[in-house]
């Protein structure tokens, strides 16, 4: 016996949800506002719902994949969350997460909030490392939490609702300065004889080796001390500063990824930082 869900929303994510949902055995309720996307999914065994409202009543257990929290605030107005259990899969801000617990607690609807770390084609693969956070309702994710493990593993980051959006933005924000970061490395060598798929190892080797310093700058900002057993001083890496600087003037590629970094730097160390390493960053982002 598999638990039966509702699914309101069949974009790329969507889509990808319910075909793994189905391909474990799940009965599965589908809803879209396209209806043309749930075609192929009613071949594989999916009811298709002709509204939401139908979709939301048809089972205990809901969840929504939606575009943005607009849609899904538009897609559940008029529906009757009352004794469902809603999971919402769709990204958004943490606020956005917490509003929407509280409108469902005020509907009679239990809240369990998730963000996605992976993209549709790791869905229902088990050795992708897909997973998603979730948070808000404790209870809810330790009734669903087979089911809602078949997508994706699940990784429950507290009561507050908001702190599954929160840990998503925030990985994804590191995303985007290492994107940023391997932009500014690419163009470096852009104009050279320097053939990128093999410059790529060299950099993704670095990036991966780097990495591992997230628990150094944890055990400093959980300590408070951000000069003990320093090995590379802010004054010294602010020193070095210019030599990248030039290096990308030489090469003709602008700094605009670069400097504003560099800027924090500065003005850390200019703060009294120098002997300490580059943690001191996150307070002055941290206002
Ligand atoms: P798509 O753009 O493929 O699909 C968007 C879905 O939202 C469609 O079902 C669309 O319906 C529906 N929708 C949009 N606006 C409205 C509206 N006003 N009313 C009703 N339905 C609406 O997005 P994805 O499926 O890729 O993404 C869904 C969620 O999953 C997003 O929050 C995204 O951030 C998140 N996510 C996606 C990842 C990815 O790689 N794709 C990775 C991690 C998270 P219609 O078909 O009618 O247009």
């Amino acid at each position: 016996h598999r638990t039966p869900l509702s699914l309101l929303g069949l974009g790329a994510m969507g889509t990808a949800l319910a075909r793994a949902w189905l391909a474990a055995g799940h009965p599965v309720t589908v809803w879209n506002r396209t209806p043309a996307r749930a075609e192929a999914l009613a071949a594989d065994g999916a009811v298709v719902a002709d509204t939401a409202a139908q979709a939301v009543t048809a089972n205990t257990l809901v969840v929504v994949c939606l575009l943005d929290d607009r849609s899904v605030g538009e897609v559940l107005d008029g529906t009757d969350l009352a004794g469902r259990d809603l999971v919402n899969l769709t990204t958004g801000t943490p606020a956005e997460a917490r509003e929407r617990a509280e409108r469902s607690r005020r509907s009679g609807a239990r809240y369990l909030d998730g963000g996605i770390m992976a993209v549709p084609p790791m869905i229902g693969v088990p050795e992708s490392g897909a997973h998603v956070f979730y948070s808000g309702s404790r209870e809810l994710l330790d009734r669903h939490g087979p089911t809602l493990g078949v997508v994706a593993g699940t990784t429950y980051v507290g009561a507050d609702p908001g702190f599954a959006a929160l840990h998503d933005v925030a990985l994804l924000s590191a995303m985007y300065g290492m994107f940023a970061g391997v932009a500014h490395a690419f163009a470096l060598i852009r104009k050279e004889d320097i053939d990128p798929v093999g410059f790529a190892p060299l950099l993704a080797d670095w990036l991966v080796a780097m990495a591992p310093s997230v628990h150094d700058t944890a055990e400093r900002l959980r300590s408070g001390d951000y000069a003990k057993d320093v090995v590379s001083t802010l004054a010294m890496q602010v020193a070095g500063t210019p030599t990248f600087l030039r290096t990308a003037e030489e090469q003709g590629v602008s700094t605009e990824l670069l400097s504003p970094y560099f800027a924090l730097m500065r003005r850390r160390l200019d703060g009294g930082g120098g002997a300490e390493d580059h943690t001191g960053v996150v307070d002055l982002l941290a206002r």
